[in-house]
């Protein structure tokens, strides 16, 4: 099963202040997919990138592999352009003319192409695409000049307002000294400044006007070559501890190779969760309906875990809103699951992710069916709980009650679907694995945290 496309959105908070174990903490933009977080085996908590520290290992060309980490260039200075239309790296050919040289740059995908002049003194390829683009601008680079001298004249617009902070004042400043330099420069285009005096104007300006966003305009293709960006690898520490995170491998010989000397991923330590298929996406007015989701154990070891949901969502996880109220009831809020030993990968898909798409599918559906049969009968609610090896499905059911107290409010169109969001407070136990002994000063491992899965295009009915 893939570890990607799941239901596992991790709320993962700023704020330290805020109580956690309420739902009325979680804050949506602030949630995140487990396959992009790090888990932290100081804090036992998962880490979004906002909650980490950065620091800059290396930085190369992806093209000519130059090591560029000390430089302050975000560009490769060597020979390496791409194309403006396709960004791949462009063929560049000298031809000698006896006074001098001239260069060809080339697409090998696309018709674009740029000759440069004659040059007589050896110049870098940066500085002859520079002297040109200066010469002749094309309209691309005379409206970054433009948004680029309106957005450093921002100082006189703030000019005369009398509640300008002081600090507000010195990035002003400092914006303005930077301004300063950028007039300095040689390749500087002096674009009309009339009446480019705030960034709204921006927009009545003629090379907005004129540019390919117009649709009666013809578009202009861009002339230039563009400097080819470098790839950086960064090593990243759990702000709260400090920890490492990630600490990617450094090669200078071999920079585009992609190894980690530390990588702690937050989906090798906690459950990922999956709904079952859902077919019909239509809730009934006050009807219960069941859905299954599955929990998964990465773990080489037994999880115990406990969840809950709040029993009345409130009115900020559906959307778009709506007067009526959406009950979750969870059945079974305890269970363990078993530990991930099985090398048979089958072992590890739960009953309800078995699909009849292939042929080795088919047969594991039919023989834990087959099983099932054999299986004592017990109470209709333990029907609905299915386990495996390292996984296991509960129910968990939502109910959408009408609301007719609120006349005043008109009446939903029938057509209209609703995106829920169900917050689940999950809690994790287990032995320490392998892995984290070394660094960790805990004993167990156990967390808390909520997980927010989505019901997307769901329709009330009745
Ligand atoms: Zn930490
Ligand atoms: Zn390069
Ligand atoms: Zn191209």
């Amino acid at each position: 099963m893939s570890k990607i496309y799941n239901d596992s959105n991790i709320f993962c908070p700023t704020s330290t202040t805020a109580n956690i174990h309420e739902a009325s903490s979680i804050e949506f933009n602030q949630i995140y997919h487990l396959s992009i977080l790090h888990y932290c085996p100081t804090c036992q908590a998962p880490k979004s990138s906002e909650q980490c520290s950065f620091n800059l290992e290396s930085k190369f060309c992806s093209n000519c592999l130059a090591d560029h980490t000390d430089s302050r260039s975000g560009y490769c200075t060597k020979n390496c352009f791409i194309c403006p239309r396709c960004n791949v790296i462009l063929t560049i050919t000298i031809s000698d003319h006896g006074s001098g040289k001239s260069f060809k740059f080339r697409c090998p995908y696309c018709p674009f192409q740029f000759q440069s002049g004659i040059n007589e003194k050896p110049k870098s390829l940066h500085a002859i695409v520079k002297f040109e683009r200066k010469e002749n601008p094309d309209l691309h680079y005379q409206l970054f000049r433009t948004i680029q001298s309106s957005l450093s004249e921002r100082k006189d617009y703030y000019h005369d307002k009398s509640d300008l902070s002081e600090r507000m004042e010195k990035t002003l400043q400092l914006g303005s000294k930077h301004h300063h330099d950028i007039e300095k420069d040689p390749f500087t285009i002096d674009s009309n400044r009339d009446g480019i005096s705030d960034i709204q104007s921006l927009t009545r300006n003629p090379l907005l006007d004129n540019n390919s966003i117009h649709p009666n305009q013809p578009y202009q293709e861009p002339k230039f070559p563009i400097v080819h960006p470098l790839t950086s690898k960064f090593s990243r520490k759990c702000l709260a501890c400090n920890t490492q995170l990630l600490v990617p491998a450094v090669n200078k010989e071999a920079p585009t190779i992609n190894k980690f000397i530390i990588k702690f991923n937050a989906i090798e330590y906690m459950p990922t969760l999956k709904f079952a298929p859902i077919e019909d996406l239509t809730l009934q007015f006050d009807n219960q309906r069941q859905l299954l989701l599955n929990f998964i154990n990465p773990l080489s070891s037994k999880m115990a875990v406990t969840i809950a949901a709040p029993p009345i969502l409130s009115s900020r996880f559906v959307k778009p809103s709506c007067r009526h109220i959406v009950n979750v009831t969870l059945p079974v809020s305890k269970f363990v699951l078993g530990a991930l030993t099985s090398k048979n990968v089958m072992n590890g898909i739960p009953t309800s992710l078995l699909t009849s798409e292939t042929a080795a599918s088919r047969a594991e559906l039919v023989r834990r069916v087959g099983e099932a049969q054999y299986a004592e009968q017990t109470e209709d609610l333990q029907k609905l709980v299915q386990k495996g090896s390292n996984w296991y499905t509960i129910p968990i059911s939502v109910c959408v009650e009408k609301n007719t107290q609120e006349e005043s409010l008109p009446l939903e169109d029938s057509s209209v679907t609703y995106d829920i969001q169900i917050p689940l407070y999950i809690t994790v136990g287990s032995d320490l694995p392998d892995s984290l002994k070394s660094v960790s000063n805990r004993e167990r491992l156990s967390f808390g945290y909520w997980n927010v899965v989505k019901l997307e295009g769901i329709k009330f009915h009745g």
